[in-house]
């Protein structure tokens, strides 16, 4: 075969690449996650299979099992209706997956994944882009210099039969530095796909990555992502009115520490979630009914270094998870409140 497989993220229209403004340096990629497409670390993600051999369920379930190895995540393979992750495998569609918690906004009958193919790391790539990894070739530094015109002539050809936008979408745009959480530069990552050599103009093209990476590793089960040292569970969520005339207290007692809030909305409405006191925080808000439907993640939105949420929520039960902005190192007290405004 004369051309690499390539995959393509899916992305939401709303959320289209914007072409990068800062200069190109050589020599660097890094391993990259989209900020706010990582479901809520300790979350258990359920698996559909929309047809597939028996070989190919297996192959995609053992290299799912990869990042489940390293990240505080698990893959249930239920094939439960309205499953996170739906994986069809028609061979004349190529390979390609949404993004974390995109995959919730997908219509429950249409896959959210699809392995067309399925040779050597494949599946494991795309369970990166369901686990919110985004292409290495498309980091903000840089790191691949394309001979623009071949790699839009090749990809207009069998098997992907690519315009020049979607060849720009899908390779040659990047990231805005302020889109993505990222790593060092990490050429062995499994999202970095195969490119040849003749596609750039430096010739210095990439490998073909079959397995995960250290730093693959290291960035899903560190603190980024979806670190194991800390598991809040769903049921264990410490109840919020909305309304309560007292602020709830709290605090992140050690570092890395994630605190699990749930309240119930009755009245549909514009509501505040907020945090305040001393502690630089962070905070995401899940709902409704679902705690792994990502609504919103904010810094430094409230007074001083606190988080601040204001979003329309309808009547439902929904999760805010808070942590330290510093998870190394950051411990501290807090207050938290939700109302309507
Ligand atoms: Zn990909």
């Amino acid at each position: 075969m004369a051309r690499p497989h390539v995959c393509f993220d899916r992305i939401l229209p709303r959320e289209l690449f914007r072409p990068q403004a800062t200069e190109r340096r050589a020599g660097r990629t890094r391993a990259i996650s989209p900020i706010g497409k990582a479901w809520m670390n300790g979350s258990t993600l359920r698996v559909r299979f929309i047809g597939g051999t028996t070989a190919q369920r297996a192959k995609a379930k053992e290299q799912a099992g990869w990042w489940e190895a390293v990240a505080n995540l698990k893959f249930v393979f239920d094939d439960a209706p309205d499953a996170e992750i739906r994986i069809a495998f028609d061979p004349n569609d190529g390979a390609w997956s949404y993004l974390g918690t995109d995959c919730r906004s997908i219509p429950l009958d249409e896959p959210t994944m699809n392995l067309g193919f399925l040779d050597g790391g494949t599946a494991a790539h795309e369970f990166g882009h369901a686990i919110g990894l985004a292409h290495e070739h498309q980091n903000p530094a840089g790191g691949i210099q394309w001979n623009e015109a071949v790699v839009i002539r090749e990809m207009a050809g069998s098997p992907n039969f690519w315009d020049a936008r979607t060849t720009r979408h899908n390779i040659l745009e990047r990231y805005r530095a302020d889109q993505i959480h990222g790593t060092a530069f990490d050429p062995k990552s499994i999202m970095l796909y195969f490119f040849p050599a003749e596609w750039t103009t430096n010739g210095i093209g990439t490998e073909a990555n079959e397995v995960l990476s250290d730093l693959d590793r290291a960035f899903v089960g560190g603190a980024k992502m979806y670190p194991k040292k800390t598991a809040p569970t769903v049921d264990t969520a410490v109840e919020l009115q909305v309304g309560a005339r007292r602020r709830t207290k709290a605090a992140i007692g050690k570092a890395g520490e994630e605190d699990l809030f749930r309240f119930t909305v009755k009245t549909a409405g514009k509501h505040q979630i907020d945090t305040a006191g001393p502690s630089d925080l962070v905070m995401k808000l899940f709902g409704p009914d679902s705690p792994t439907a990502l609504i919103a993640e904010d810094d430094d939105s409230g007074t001083s270094l606190n988080a601040r949420i204001v979003a329309p929520l309808e009547p439902g039960q929904y999760w805010a998870q808070v942590r330290h902005y510093n998870r190394a190192s950051g411990v501290g007290d807090y207050t938290i409140r939700v109302r309507r405004l």
